[in-house]
């Protein structure tokens, strides 16, 4: 799939080959720019892919009309062209158009929807503001309740959590994860949080660097390095313990070995790495963490000194 121009074809991505569940939250993991929104908008109808064919239960898409894709497909778009002067109720019962007659008039178990979907997004306490005075995140969650009502199987989400904080992420994450899981949808969504995919996705559509998708759990595609190459620049390198990428380290200052309890070596660690130490199992140069978990003391054999803050310590050593 990809872009024709009069002159020239230009493929994003190529030699797909992809499957998408009912049950599974399947996560589109790409850098910017490796063909996330194209390939979405390949699968949803709004473009034609340049080879090949796109099959909802067997029957290529394009034999469906435009009504039944509405209930088959929807679409959570990131971009901020929502018209602005309706109210977030009204954006999120346009939802319901697949299913009204032409004068859009909502019955009973339509309005019954729409404000459950509204209690699911949390939503409800901006149903009557209108969407151009929104935040980011709340016109978000607007457009995901409007998908929520529209009732498909497949919901498609480019995105959707690119304009949210960490809280609001986690509980968009985890709202898709149960929907998928309990109503039985197909839920893909694109995103370039590497830890959200890893953590939240059954199924994994990772872009690689041969501009294709890897796909898999997210687990095995961790293991069999896919992912670290496909996210893997010059100064990066993947730590397979906490599944992140970190800046390279060059020259480190000295090794430093950290004993205590694994909380606490974690977070001592971190703060070591940034300044320049090493951490391994053994060295000359130790730390070790005692006290109790909410007074915690550093002890180094540097100085043989107690610490109460990982702040005092790394000034003293
Ligand atoms: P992502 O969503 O992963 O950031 P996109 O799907 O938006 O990536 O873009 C993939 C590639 O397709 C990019 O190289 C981009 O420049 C190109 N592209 C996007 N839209 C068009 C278009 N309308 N015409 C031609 N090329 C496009
Ligand atoms: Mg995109």
């Amino acid at each position: 799939m990809g872009y024709k121009s009069k002159k020239e074809e230009k493929a994003v991505l190529s030699g797909l080959g992809l499957i998408l569940r009912k049950g599974d939250l399947t996560c589109l993991l790409g850098p910017n720019g490796s063909g996330k929104s194209t390939l979405i908008r390949t699968l949803t109808s709004i473009q034609k892919p340049l080879k090949g064919s796109v099959a909802i239960d067997n029957r290529p898409l394009e034999s469906y009309s435009q009504k039944e894709l509405a209930r088959k497909i929807s679409l959570v778009l990131t971009d901020r062209n929502a018209p602005g002067n309706l109210t977030g109720y009204a954006l999120v019962s346009l939802g319901r158009f697949p299913y009204t007659s032409w004068m859009g008039t909502l019955s009973q178990s339509d309005k019954e929807l729409i404000h459950y979907a509204m209690e699911c997004t949390g939503t409800l306490a901006f149903a009557n503001r209108h969407i151009g005075e929104l935040s980011d995140g709340e016109r978000q969650k607007i457009m995901i309740a409007r998908a929520l009502v529209q009732d498909t199987e497949m919901i498609f989400l480019d995105e959707p959590t690119a304009h949210l904080d960490l809280p609001n992420r986690i509980e968009i994450f985890h709202l898709l994860q149960e929907l998928a899981h309990n109503s039985d949808k197909a839920i893909l969504l694109s995103t370039h949080e590497m830890d959200m995919a890893l953590s939240s996705a059954d199924k994994l559509w990772l872009v690689t660097n041969e501009n294709t998708i890897q796909s898999g759990l997210p687990e095995d595609l961790v293991l069999n390095g896919q992912l670290e190459k496909a996210f893997s620049r010059e100064s990066l390198e993947f730590d397979y313990e906490t599944g992140g990428f970190r800046r390279k380290s060059g020259e480190f200052k000295a090794q430093v070995a950290i004993k205590g309890p694994e909380v606490l070596k974690r977070w001592t660690r971190s703060a070591l790495e940034r300044k320049g130490f090493k951490v391994v199992e053994e060295a000359y140069l130790r730390i070790d963490i005692s006290g109790s978990p909410d007074a915690p003391e550093w002890t180094t054999n540097k100085d043989n000194k107690t610490y109460k803050t990982i702040e005092a310590l790394l000034l003293n050593i």
